[in-house]
């Protein structure tokens, strides 16, 4: 049984109203635009939140360009003491940051506080930033000479984040990049923002200088703004793949460095030889977890040969046992999804799969959540002889539907995967060493578990996917994180006694 945590009341001091923050304190919107949040659990709307203009979004790049200067030159010792302190706080706070996601998401307490421990970890990574900062030094490259590389900040940064994770994924991106000595913009998802505002209290509380950390609420107009802004010097994403293309497009076009990490379809291969039970539990575990709407979310099984009747067997039998329910009630272990027209988009590949001849072994609009139509629920779903010429397959669904495709063998499988336009991650089921180890040379995808259903990296290492599940170069987080944040800078001294030189109009050699 997962344990459950009763959820705190969400303390936000913007009650009703979720309003950017610019400069260390709440700034209402002026724009005259604003989006419903809805709770998912009831269908309610519970807040409006404030949709930024241009000039708006402009107005926080101008804090955050006026406070880069201050805090570049912030001692790495001082802003370690701060990132220590935000980490205690966001410590201290994980029920409240969880009591968030769980009225604007719908994920229960239990997953929502995975979530912030998740996050957590990133801060934690960036509290390292005085070894993580330092650069390299080489001693007399030539008479008299030293060669010396920095990592200094970029300036102003921006981070455009998802509904889904709405703590974890911003801590994936300003931790770092606070840490290396930027300021930053968050752009949160419109669908669950009282989480970001909450983040930058506690930054404030942490003793971080006014403008260092801004957010921005709002839709593709604030996200334009920040595309075409002239004085933001990156852009970190994470959402679906179309407008994670379009953001890199833009951003690139625009001059700025950018990592855009898109959607997924993340497939779990079970050879033979798997413990079919462990294999089941780690499936329904992984594809119904946050009701499935996570990138790392197992969204197809491929069972290879003769494992297929067991495990699907395996796997149906454990649906009933999966409670459904608001994040109220303590027993549950999956929540709603994040809307209507979304719950309703991934019922329909239950439909689509059955017509292209799936078969639908558990249709999750069987749940009396469901038939209620309070809030938007949706109980797991299983289709069975999946091929990858239908919808359910060719989509990334998003939602708690689980694909078994059948293959013969271990090359078909692994075909199957690097044949799907996504990489982001895999998992292979096998008691087998080698099989494990040759999967894991010959896949196309970014993040593998052998295992282990969901690879997400520690936050020591970087999480990115392959092919269409990222646009850039960099991961995001961990090492790369702090390389994406920072530009290297190559200083070549000397400090020739006075007197001792000459003109010299030859190319500088060594030797
Ligand atoms: P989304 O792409 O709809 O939205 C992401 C962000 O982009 C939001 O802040 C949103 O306001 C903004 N946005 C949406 N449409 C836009 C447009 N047309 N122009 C400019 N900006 C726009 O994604 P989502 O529905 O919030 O999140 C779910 C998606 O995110 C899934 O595809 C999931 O796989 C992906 N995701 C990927 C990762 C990863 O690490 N690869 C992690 C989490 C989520």
């Amino acid at each position: 049984m997962t344990q459950v945590v009763e959820p705190a009341v969400p303390p936000t001091r913007a009650i009703g109203r979720v309003t950017h923050w610019i400069g260390g304190k709440h700034a209402a919107g002026g724009s005259g635009r604003s989006g419903p949040v809805y709770d998912p659990a009831t269908g309610e709307i519970t807040r409006q939140v404030d949709f930024a203009s241009a000039d708006e979004v402009d107005a926080a790049v101008r804090v955050a360009r006026a406070a880069f200067a201050g805090w570049r030159a912030t001692s790495i010792s001082r802003r370690t003491e701060i990132l220590f302190r935000m980490r205690a706080l966001v410590d201290e706070h994980r029920a409240e940051i969880a009591a968030h996601l769980t009225a604007e998401h719908g994920k229960v307490p239990a997953d929502a506080l995975g979530e912030v421990a998740r996050g957590l970890e990133n801060l934690e990574f960036a509290t390292g930033i005085p070894h993580l900062l330092k650069g390299g030094f080489s001693e007399q490259v030539s008479s008299g000479v030293d060669v010396y590389q920095i990592r200094q900040p970029l300036g102003v940064v921006a981070g455009i984040t998802p509904f889904n994770f709405p703590a974890m994924v911003p801590m994936w991106m300003f931790a770092n990049a606070i840490a290396c000595g930027n300021t930053f913009i968050l752009k949160p998802s419109e669908k669950d923002p009282s989480a970001s505002v909450y983040l930058a209290e506690l930054w404030k509380e942490a003793g971080l200088p006014d403008g260092v950390f801004n957010v921005v609420h709002g839709d593709k107009v604030a996200v334009d703004a920040i595309l075409g802004h002239p004085d933001i010097a990156a852009v970190s994403f994470v959402g679906s793949t179309p407008v994670a293309r379009y953001i890199y497009e833009h951003a690139t076009a625009a001059g700025k460095r950018c990592q855009a990490l898109g959607g997924a379809k993340n497939h779990m291969v079970v050879l033979p030889d798997a413990d079919i039970g462990m294999a089941a539990d780690a499936a329904v575990s992984a594809a119904y977890g946050s009701a499935g709407e996570r990138c790392m979310a197992i969204s197809v099984v491929a069972a290879v040969g003769e494992v297929a009747e067991p495990l699907v067997e395996a796997i149906r039998e454990r649906l009933p046992k999966v409670r459904v329910g608001p994040g109220s009630d303590p027993t549950a272990e999956m929540g709603p999804l994040i809307t209507r027209e979304h719950r309703d988009k991934v019922a329909s590949y239950l439909d689509s799969g059955r017509e292209q001849g799936a078969e639908v072994v558990v249709d999750g609009r069987e749940h009396v959540l469901y038939r209620e139509g309070r809030g938007f629920f949706l109980g797991v779903s299983l289709l069975d002889h999946v091929t990858p010429e239908m919808e359910c397959y060719r989509n990334e669904v998003f939602g708690p539907v689980l694909e078994i495709v059948r293959v013969p063998t271990y090359t078909d499988a692994l075909a199957l995967v690097n044949d799907n336009p996504y990489g982001n991650g895999v998992a292979i089921f096998t008691r087998d060493g080698g099989a494990a180890r040759r999967f894991q040379f010959d896949v196309n995808v970014g993040m593998v578990g052998v295992n282990v259903p969901v690879p997400v990296p520690v936050a020591y290492y970087s999480f990115g996917g392959w092919k269409a599940s990222l646009f850039g170069d960099l991961h995001m987080y961990g090492p790369d994180g702090i390389q994406f944040y920072t530009r290297g800078k190559v200083v070549t001294a000397r400090w020739p006694d006075p007197g001792t030189s000459s003109v010299d109009l030859g190319f500088p050699r060594t030797r």
